[in-house]
């Protein structure tokens, strides 16, 4: 799909294409802005990158730059040794900092990096618990975040852990050096101009949100094998991708890779049933051969090949959890998707296909961004609410969709995963 992202030099070293990386994170990512100061979240492990962007920003005029690292082994030590009590505490403290910062204008970039199986061996109702208690700890900073009330980007740095996930057969060095050439070329770092390559692919993703915004859609409707799913979308429901205008005003990417373009599906229309085309990578456990089907929003029944006691505990979690909060289209052909890799990480694997998620719905995909809208007013044109917010894969070369008009007249949108123009 892009050429920039194949035959560029393929002579870049390492740490060439680390800065091009974090200057793309900072210009394209974050768009940060001279005096803004930025919080950085990022697994120890990524340090020669975390160093890279603070460099970037620093040239970019950031006033401070404030990094928040979280280690494997720290984690770890608390379910081995943290007493049973424990597991229902979370650094509020610090989520509140956060959301204090983000309110008085400081960017927000997460390096995304971590173990996927790190937490596969322990106590599942632990687990759940701890991330519970975060979750709920988060949503002060969250809610900024998912308003886009700053500037903020997620980016990822291959860890050896990750690197044994994604490629269990090799050796551990060949492994994170075939991960790293994954996150370059997905990030559009390997050409000579990334800064270009960026505006070309945000210019394409935003031709295509303009056609589907242009037709106005009231549902979409999948069909393939196991799927035959119609989403109904939000009213007033606005399609977005590639690069978007915070709420102070700076343009950002919010996810450096993105393929998709995504919008809002109403809460309470969604209807029929869908079958995943690849597994979910959920806190240690692969889920896969979701099959759900929904009546009125509501899943109504749930199963899985694999990892089905997880999912089931996964929609328990609020109301919110048995509902949609986004839907997704990527064309098979994404770069993402013919690597043929599966990453066992949101930030990749949801680039790979068209998808579906969970949860909480963003309130940015909405006419004029959503900004005038209140909590009722988002809630009465049919955004979910959850404190969960899970993407899983429906698309492949075998799902035609269609846009469903007002009427009810169908037209075609994909055939067999790919645009139809
Ligand atoms: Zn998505
Ligand atoms: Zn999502």
């Amino acid at each position: 799909m892009d050429t920039q992202a194949q035959t560029g030099e393929s002579s870049a070293s390492h740490a060439q294409r680390l800065e091009r990386l974090a200057e793309v994170a900072v210009k394209v990512g974050l768009g940060l802005k001279p005096g803004q100061e930025l919080v950085i979240t990022a697994p120890l492990e990524t340090v020669p990158l975390v160093r890279a962007i603070t460099v970037e920003a620093y040239k970019a005029g950031a006033s401070l730059v404030t990094t928040f690292f979280s280690d494997d082994a720290a984690t770890l030590a608390r379910f081995a040794h943290g007493s049973d009590a424990a597991f229902d505490t979370a650094a509020g403290w610090l989520y509140s900092g956060m959301a204090d910062a983000y309110r008085n204008g400081a960017a927000r970039l997460a390096i995304s990096g971590d173990d996927p199986a790190l937490l596969a061996g322990q106590d599942t109702a632990k687990v759940a618990r701890a991330n519970r208690a975060r979750s709920k700890a988060y949503v002060p900073a969250l809610e900024l975040i998912a308003n886009f009330a700053t500037n903020w980007t997620i980016v990822s740095a291959a860890t050896k852990p990750w690197a044994r996930s994604v490629f269990p057969g090799l050796p551990e060095d060949e492994a994170l050096s075939r991960l790293w050439d994954a996150i370059f070329a997905a990030s559009r770092v390997d050409g000579p101009d990334p800064l270009a390559a960026w505006e070309d692919h945000n210019a394409a993703l935003h031709a295509r949100m303009d056609i589907l915004n242009g037709h106005r859609f009231a549902a979409l409707r999948f069909v393939g094998p196991g799927t035959d799913l119609t989403v109904g979308l939000a009213d007033d429901h606005e399609w977005c991708g590639g690069a978007s205008v915070s709420r102070n005003g700076i343009t950002c990417n919010a996810n450096i890779p993105t393929e998709e373009v995504f919008t809002t599906p109403h809460k309470d229309r969604v209807d029929g049933t869908v079958t995943s085309t690849k597994p979910l990578s959920y806190q240690g456990t692969l889920i896969e051969g979701i099959q759900v089907r929904f009546e009125e929003g509501r899943i109504v029944e749930a199963t899985a090949r694999t990892g089905g006691d997880v999912l089931a505990k996964v929609i328990e979690t609020d109301e919110g959890a048995r509902r949609l909060g986004e839907v997704a289209l990527v064309p098979a052909s994404s770069a993402i998707s013919t690597s043929g890799l599966l990453f066992y990480n949101t930030l990749y694997d949801e680039n790979a296909a068209s998808h579906i998620a969970l949860g909480q719905a963003y309130s940015k995909c909405f006419r004029e961004g959503g900004a005038q809208f209140s909590e009722a007013d988002l809630s009465a044109r049919g955004a979910n609410r959850s404190l969960i917010h899970i993407d899983w894969m429906i698309g492949s070369a075998e799902i035609d969709v269609d846009g469903l008009t007002a009427e009810g007249r169908a037209i075609p949108v994909m055939r067999a995963g790919e645009w139809v123009d």
